[in-house]
């Protein structure tokens, strides 16, 4: 195995590509060379503009843990970070102020917006940002086109009785603590995949959908017109670990977004909802439930999906790579050979 794809969001996507990368360094890695490329399809579908600043907070989130730049208490931003653009804003009572801008950070979005108006595409941005950071994998955007995740929250005050928020307030401001009516993806069917994206999953030997957001973060990736056609087309296998361990997200808000497109938050859901590859529209050939849903497999393998139950928890390095080895003997062994 040469090429591993990765679809992946922020914080559970990071994490996973972090465990990833570990195996490969430590050749723990069951098939795989150890000098593969693994490629990330990062999730846009977050990103946002503010103060005149293109930000994006999935990319940015995998560039600097892979980077080591991140503050992983937070798990997002700059490590020892200092705020004080975001406090002189406040002084001048300039909206928003619930986003966490910090000056480290404000950095790498004032270079992103420079060359974006510069007119170079964000797959290009990225790949300058890279060349800082060295993540260590190949870092894609999952579309050069503007795309935004918004959410339609309940507001009596409205005279609809709801409003819709971007994406980031509905999870800064008001931290997905009301319920979310319905999320909208407002520009997701006129995106055409970024530069290297379909290639990246039609020419891979493993493509890896991570613990990420089901909704706001894979599934918005696989919306983008084509990718699923790829996933589809591809010979390489396609596997997913669940983002839902015991009936629960570990961290983030994916049970909210679930319960917003009326998906049941549960691993074995969660599969279905992705759909056997052998289905139409489906993407996945196999699963991975942690050990405290095992009650789950039988289900996901009725719907046409290998699947085994493994721990599923992102503690280290070491565990983490330990699921991803877990998940290429998922797909390596003989079909009803599920280990
Ligand atoms: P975001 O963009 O920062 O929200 O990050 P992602 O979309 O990549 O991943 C967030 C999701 O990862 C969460 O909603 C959880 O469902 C999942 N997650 C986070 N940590 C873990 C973990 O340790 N194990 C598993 N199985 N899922 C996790
Ligand atoms: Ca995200």
């Amino acid at each position: 195995m040469k090429n591993i794809t990765v679809l992946c969001g922020g914080m559970g996507g990071a994490r996973f590509l972090q465990g990833l990368r570990h195996g490969l360094a430590e050749g723990t890695l069951p098939g795989v060379a150890p000098d593969a490329t693994i490629t990330a399809i990062a999730n846009t579908a977050d990103d946002l503009w503010m103060h005149g600043l293109k930000i994006c907070p999935d990319l940015d989130t995998v560039m600097y843990t892979l980077g080591d730049g991140i503050d992983s208490e937070r798990g997002w931003g700059r490590r020892e970070e200092s705020w004080s653009v975001k406090d002189e804003l406040a002084a001048y009572g300039v909206e928003p102020t619930w986003f966490g801008l910090g000056d480290r950070d404000l950095a790498t979005h004032l270079v992103r917006t420079q060359m974006l108006e510069a007119g170079y595409p964000l797959s290009e941005v990225t790949e300058a940002l890279c060349r800082r950071w060295q993540p260590g994998v190949r870092l894609l955007p999952m579309t050069d086109d503007r795309v935004e995740t918004h959410v339609a929250i309940a507001d009596p005050d409205s005279p609809s009785g709801r409003r819709v928020v971007h994406f980031q307030e509905y999870w800064v401001r008001l931290r997905a603590e009301v319920p979310a009516k319905t999320v909208v993806f407002v520009g997701l069917e006129a995106a055409t995949p970024g530069p290297g994206v379909v290639e990246a999953i039609t020419e891979a030997d493993l493509v890896v959908l991570p613990p990420s957001n089901p909704v706001v973060s894979v599934g918005t990736i696989i919306g983008v017109p084509g990718v699923r056609e790829a996933l589809h087309d591809t010979d390489a296998p396609v596997v997913g670990l669940s983002p839902i361990v015991g009936g629960t997200h570990v961290r983030g808000m994916a049970q909210q977004m679930l319960t917003s497109i009326g998906v049941e938050v549960g691993a074995g859901a969660v599969a279905r909802h992705f759909g056997a590859r052998s289905a139409p529209g489906g993407v996945l050939d196999a699963w991975l439930v942690d050990e405290r849903d095992a009650d789950q497999v039988a289900d996901v393998e009725a719907a046409g999906i290998a699947c085994a139950a493994v721990p599923l928890m992102m503690t280290d390095h070491a565990a983490t790579a330990e699921m991803a080895a877990a998940a290429i003997r998922l797909v390596s062994s003989p079909p009803g050979a599920t280990a």
